[in-house]
């Protein structure tokens, strides 16, 4: 097993597993999953070995969370979103930040949706002002993961000065005039502290610029749209695999006495089941194929990035919805600890690029226009 997955598994043993259900009935933030996942580096997963992170990729920032996302889909969707900021930072952030994210000593997040533009978070209608030197930033963030426990926030603003749809910037939380909704009250993923965030004159160091005025698009299509895509696919992926196999052992253990037979024993259900692992395959298959088209700089790596997010997300809510209908009653009485993978389920078609927009931009791609 790699170095990786063997840090992981005593924490999902020991920590993620058996605080899951408690973190989506209390939605309580998987605070002791995450200082664990920090104290042995898996955090700083991303991070260049220079800084004293692990210097890996895309493949083995999946294999995480998908692992996590079996066990708990809140802790792998605040572990997506560190990875996905702490990419951005380790790109074009301060050698402190990165140095603190290598060694888990600061949780980043993507502070990108906003009310204005809802689920179009390439188009921030937030401010950033030079004032007198600094940076004063005015913004209402619609949906910010970990807003009230991450150390730094990747922000997304309209240009100072510059042309361009927007301007990224490192602002820590903790930051006067910075102001994150309290409590998460959602359908699914119920730990992840997923809030709403206002910044009223927020007052930030002009050095705190993540890359140019005016190309934050380009990094956010660059480095974050891949990342996101490939571990929102990865959480997927772990959500149906956990749901099918769940499902499985349910309809094989569970009898009807009086004809002596197993659930499994039904044609119907076997169907059903096979419906579910075909999926998973399949969603899995183009997950890997995605991963390698990044890692080789393949041409058609950016529609398979497309492609990826889209197909795992909606397999992964037809999956969790076929494991409920196959395991009855008990799976709608929790009996079977199923419908928490079917509410966490959801979230991810719904999270932006939104399935409905990725196949609008795909269909795009194929027919030669321009996605934006
Ligand atoms: C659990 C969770 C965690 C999140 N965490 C973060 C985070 O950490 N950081 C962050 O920045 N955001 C985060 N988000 C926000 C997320 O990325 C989306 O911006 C948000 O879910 C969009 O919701 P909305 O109601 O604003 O969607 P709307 O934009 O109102 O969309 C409503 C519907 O319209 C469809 N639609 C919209 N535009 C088009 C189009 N052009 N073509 C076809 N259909 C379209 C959508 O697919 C959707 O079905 C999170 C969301 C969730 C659910």
């Amino acid at each position: 097993m790699s170095d990786h997955l063997e840090k992981l598994e005593p924490i999902l043993a020991d920590v993620v597993r058996p605080n899951a259900d408690r973190v989506d009935s209390e939605a309580v933030f998987p605070s002791q999953a995450i200082a664990e996942l920090g104290r042995t580096g898996l955090l700083g997963l991303l991070s260049d070995p220079a800084v004293g992170g692990m210097g890996l990729g895309h493949r083995q920032a999946a294999e995480v969370i998908e692992s996590i996302a079996r066990c708990c889909g809140s802790t792998a969707m605040v572990a997506t979103m560190h990875y996905c900021g702490a990419a951005m930072l380790e790109r074009y952030g301060d050698e402190a930040t990165r140095g603190k994210i290598a060694a888990g000593e600061c949780l980043t997040t993507l502070a990108f949706s906003e009310a204005g533009s809802r689920s179009h978070f390439w188009a921030p209608l937030s401010t950033a002002q030079a004032v007198d030197g600094s940076i004063r930033l005015d913004a209402h963030k619609s949906w910010v993961t970990s807003a009230n426990h991450a150390d730094v926030y990747v922000w997304s603003s309209q240009p100072v000065a510059e042309e361009g749809m927007c301007t990224l910037w490192q602002v820590p939380r903790e930051t006067a005039g910075i102001h994150p909704g309290s409590g998460f009250d959602g359908l699914g993923l119920r730990g992840n502290d997923s809030t709403p965030c206002r910044a009223e004159g927020a007052t930030i160091p002009a050095e705190n610029r993540l890359g140019e005025d005016g190309k934050g698009f380009d990094a956010m299509m660059e480095i974050v749209l891949p990342l996101f895509n490939v571990l929102s696919s990865a959480c997927s992926v772990g959500l149906m695999e956990e749901a099918t196999a769940r499902a499985c052992e349910h309809a094989s253990g569970t009898r009807y006495q009086h004809l002596d037979s197993a659930l499994a024993d039904l044609p119907t259900i076997r169907a059903t089941l096979a419906r579910m692992r075909c999926k998973v395959d399949q969603s899995r298959a183009l997950l890997q194929a995605t991963v390698t088209a990044i890692e080789s700089g393949a041409n058609d790596a950016m529609l398979r990035v497309l492609e990826s997010k889209a197909v795992c997300n909606d397999a992964a809510g037809e999956v969790c919805d076929l494991a409920m209908r196959a395991c009855g009653g008990a799976a709608f009485r929790k009996d079977v600890a199923i419908e928490r993978y079917f509410r966490d389920a959801r979230a991810g078609m719904v999270m932006a690029p939104t399935s409905d927009v990725l196949y609008d931009f795909v269909g795009k791609a194929i027919c030669g226009m321009d996605l934006f």
